[in-house]
């Protein structure tokens, strides 16, 4: 069996701060489609 490699350009979930909306895309949404909030990666943690 061979290992799935994980790959830099797949989709990621961005999540707004303000209203908690996810979008999922590959690459990162400046402004959430509901609030114009900024997005951020959820999977990037935040310091
Ligand atoms: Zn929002």
């Amino acid at each position: 069996m061979n290992d799935v490699e994980p790959k830099t350009d797949e989709e990621s979930p961005y999540e707004c701060f303000k209203c908690g909306t996810i979008v999922v895309a590959e690459t990162h949404p400046m402004t959430c489609p509901d609030c114009n909030a900024s997005m951020r990666n959820r999977r990037t943690p935040l310091e």
